[in-house]
């Protein structure tokens, strides 16, 4: 794979889970990363402290990516402190369970706000510096397996994912001519924080893990690798698709 030497990359939510695992990984092809958190400094410290090990560069902003304020700040700092940005990951995201009937208002614009409100706008800052520097980029969405198959109880969260994977397919061929190419990150169930009353409730992962025909979770570190590939060059002429990354859930999914 081509480095990725002289970029510069943001990864929105990059303070715990798979958003951490990416920067850490574009961090070790040679990106300047910018580590986004809106909770959780201690986490991106962490990340911080890791890609320093490797002797890597970043820098921590806190933002809340569902304020437009606060996403373009992000791409600001990207330009003044590290001389430009080439690769955004939207990967900070939220889900909240209910039954339908049931769903807050409250929750709805909570789950659309960070998983849709915020990569648009975000993406919208992230292009607009592009343009204007005749600059190409690489946006990666970390969607999910529900920008497709269906999760009852999850609406919000599956309204969200189908909404990026639209939002997606549409700007790939908005920004095509700008040389920016766009495409998703479909992750199955990946151990990370967001699954841990899942994981540590056999009766719940058990019958998941039926579902998979590889019969286990996937690492963030897999996905980051993924994600590593299509921020490099030889991704250069891939635009506009969804990537699965799901150890075959997808095609052999039942509910319980
Ligand atoms: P996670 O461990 O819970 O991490 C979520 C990250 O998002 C945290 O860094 C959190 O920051 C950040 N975040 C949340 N709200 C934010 C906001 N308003 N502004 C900025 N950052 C915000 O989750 P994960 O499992 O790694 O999930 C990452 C992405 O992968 C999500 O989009 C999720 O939908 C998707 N995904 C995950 C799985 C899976 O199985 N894990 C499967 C499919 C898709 P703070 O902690 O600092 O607040």
């Amino acid at each position: 794979m081509a480095g990725l030497e002289g970029k510069v990359a943001v990864v929105t939510g990059s303070s715990s889970g798979i958003g951490q695992s990416i920067a850490i990984r574009l961090a070790g092809e040679g990106a300047a990363v910018v580590i986004d958190f809106r909770g959780h400094r201690d986490g991106a410290e962490e990340t911080q402290q890791k890609i320093a090990a490797s002797s890597g560069r970043s820098i921590i902003v806190q933002a809340d990516v569902s304020r437009v304020v606060d996403t373009q700040n992000l791409i600001d700092q990207a330009w003044q402190q590290l001389g430009g940005c080439d690769i955004l990951v939207n990967n900070a995201g939220i889900e909240k369970g209910s039954d339908f009937w049931d769903t807050p208002e409250a929750d709805y614009d909570a789950v659309l706000a960070v998983n849709l409100k915020g990569p648009f706008f975000l993406t919208q800052a992230f292009v607009r510096k592009l343009r204007d520097a005749k600059k190409s980029g690489r946006v990666i969405n970390i969607s999910s397996v529900h920008e497709d198959m269906v999760f009852p109880h999850f609406a919000t969260y599956c309204a969200s994912k189908g909404g990026i994977r639209m939002l997606m397919r549409d700007l790939a061929v908005e920004l095509g001519p700008l040389g920016i190419t766009v495409n998703n990150v479909a992750p199955g169930a990946i151990a990370t924080p967001i699954n841990q009353a899942m994981m540590s409730d056999p009766a719940k992962l058990n019958p998941l893990l039926r579902n998979i025909p590889l019969g286990r979770l996937g690492t963030r570190e897999e996905v980051a690798g993924l994600v590593a590939y299509l921020a490099s060059e030889e991704a250069a002429y891939i635009t506009g698709s969804t990537f699965v990354i799901d150890g075959g859930l997808m095609r052999n999914y039942h509910e319980q």
